[in-house]
């Protein structure tokens, strides 16, 4: 198969690189005539105060069954969605059923969504998804939007325009996958942000691991420097969370506490430990 540059020349690419292009396309076509209230769904993850071993919050995450594709995962179909402009309306359905679900959450308990470049890439779109919030009566203040450092970098004054308005909403915005991109440290201290992600890439073997846990502990200092709360991701075993412990994390997302949950077993988690503190107050009285 040949492809022509944009100078004109050709270039040769191989059967693998073919077979890629041909599945983009057949995702995108399916994405594309896809009943999304129908086929899409969300799961929710605990994000977990280290300190009482808590559930705090959730992270929404997207699911997608499709009739002729069956299970697509996320990490193919959102930039795919995104490529094709897609993202905003599936953005808007899986806000409204994740604020539908929230709002059935302790009043403690925050909701964090998963915006995409596409999502703030406009005024326009930053006002729907705040329509959408508006209209499920949920408190902005309970949301926290990720947006990755790539959404940033793409266009820094509109995403900073754009995080300003979410903050000015009352919403938390966090910067997700923290470290995997191209921000500069420059960047970082320039937008209104709440909190950090660190990628979760840093967590494997941070135990073992020098360079990962050298990196993990200057961004913690950042964090602290600049006052915005650090959650670290992808925590799988004791031995890392023993680590980031020690490093003073009070915040993790992962495996060793929980994978993420169908939203009625989110629901369990949440309602149960809200029971036991309400029974640990009477019992106090
Ligand atoms: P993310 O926002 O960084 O989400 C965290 C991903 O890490 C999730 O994968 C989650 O299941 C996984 N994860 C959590 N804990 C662990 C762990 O301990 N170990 C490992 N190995 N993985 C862990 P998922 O659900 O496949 O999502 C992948 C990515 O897709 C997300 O990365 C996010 O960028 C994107 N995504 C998912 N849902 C949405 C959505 O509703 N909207 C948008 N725009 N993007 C979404
Ligand atoms: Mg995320
Ligand atoms: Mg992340
Ligand atoms: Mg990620």
């Amino acid at each position: 198969t040949a492809k022509r540059t944009q100078r004109g020349g050709i270039v040769l690419f191989n059967a693998a690189q073919a077979k890629t292009l041909s599945r983009h396309r057949e995702v995108e076509e399916v994405l594309m005539a896809a009943d999304i209230e129908k086929e899409m769904s969300l799961v929710f993850q605990p994000i977990v105060d280290v300190a009482t071993s808590r559930c705090v919050g959730f992270e929404a995450l997207a699911r997608w069954t499709s009739p002729t594709l069956g299970r697509v995962s996320p990490g193919e179909f959102i930039p795919i969605a995104e490529h094709s402009g897609r993202i905003v309306l599936i953005t808007r359905h899986l806000l409204a059923m994740a604020l539908a679900e929230a709002r059935g959450w302790p009043g403690e308990t925050f909701l964090s969504f998963n915006l995409s470049p596409h999502d703030i890439a406009t005024p326009e779109n930053v006002l729907r998804i705040i329509s959408v919030v508006e209209a499920s009566g949920f408190d902005p203040r309970r949301i926290n939007f990720e947006i990755t450092e790539t959404a940033v970098t793409r266009d820094f004054a509109q995403a900073a325009k754009s995080i300003e308005l979410l903050r000015h909403f009352g919403s938390g915005i966090s910067l997700d996958d923290f470290g995997t991109g191209y921000s500069s440290l420059n960047h970082v201290h320039k937008l209104p942000l709440s909190k950090i992600k660190i990628d979760g890439s840093f967590v494997a073997q941070i135990d073992s691991r020098p360079a990962s846990y050298k990196i993990v502990k200057s961004v913690l200092a950042m964090c602290e420097d600049m006052g915005l709360e650090a959650i670290v991701e992808g925590v799988e075993t004791e031995a890392e969370l023993s680590v980031l412990k020690d490093m003073g994390v009070e915040v993790v997302q992962g495996y060793h506490f929980s994978r993420p949950l169908e939203a009625s077993a989110a629901q369990d988690l949440v309602q149960a430990e809200a029971g036991e503190r309400d029974r640990r107050r009477v019992s106090a009285d």
